[in-house]
């Protein structure tokens, strides 16, 4: 038996116990918690910036930016009228749970409604560490091709939500939708899916009411 197996579960147990701690934490502040997961580029801070943009007359928004460096994007959340966190993780690819523990400290959570966590950018590792928030959601974006739910199946198969980011570029590139959404059907049966253009603000309107079905207590 290899070493490190246990080793890496009772990480992840630690881990897990802390999400649960959060998650207390958010409750009962009465805060509706998203945890948002992408490659790159997929669009998770454009999202960020229009859904507080859109909500923010109607909730108290504060999202918390995981990045390996820079205040780039809680500038930009913060910038569209969220309260806004950066969390630089020093090179860890991933957010874990000390981290959302850690930012959670930072505000004041009876002040808050929504929390919008962007985690790094990454398809793998983030699926594995639970944070505490209410909904996992996943911004798939359509010049990453159409074959990611293949090559990223971990990514894929635990999410609560599919964003589908960038359908403008839809005539431009080689994307097939159907193969895509097969892919994504075979790794999570029934997936709420939200084709949207953060640049057209075509499909945010389904994408704000999830947020607000799930949000109102
Ligand atoms: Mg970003
Ligand atoms: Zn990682």
């Amino acid at each position: 038996m290899p070493k490190r197996i246990p080793v890496v579960e009772n990480i992840l147990s630690a881990n897990d116990q802390l999400a649960q701690q959060n998650r207390q934490q958010l409750d009962q502040a009465g805060i509706f918690a998203v945890n948002l997961m992408a490659s790159p580029g997929a669009g998770k801070t454009t999202l960020i910036e229009h859904t507080v943009q859109r909500l923010a007359g109607e909730y108290r928004l504060a999202a918390i930016d995981g990045d390996i460096a820079t205040s780039i994007d809680a500038d930009r959340a913060a910038a569209a009228g969220a309260t806004a966190i950066q969390i630089n993780t020093g090179g860890q690819c991933h957010l874990d749970a000390v981290m959302l523990r850690d930012a959670l400290q930072q505000l004041d959570l009876h002040q808050l409604d929504l929390l919008l966590v962007e985690n790094v950018g990454n398809l793998v590792c983030p699926a594995d560490f639970k944070l505490g928030t209410h909904k996992n959601v996943l911004i798939a974006s359509i010049p990453e091709g159409d074959d990611k739910p293949y090559k990223y199946p971990g990514m894929y198969k635990d999410v609560d939500a599919l964003v589908i980011n960038k359908i403008d570029l839809l005539p431009y590139i080689d994307f097939d939708m159907d193969y895509f959404r097969r892919g994504v059907e075979l790794l999570n049966p029934g997936l709420v899916a939200f084709p949207i253009s953060c640049r057209t603000a075509q499909g945010l309107d389904e994408w704000l009411l999830w947020i607000k079905t799930n949000a109102s207590p």
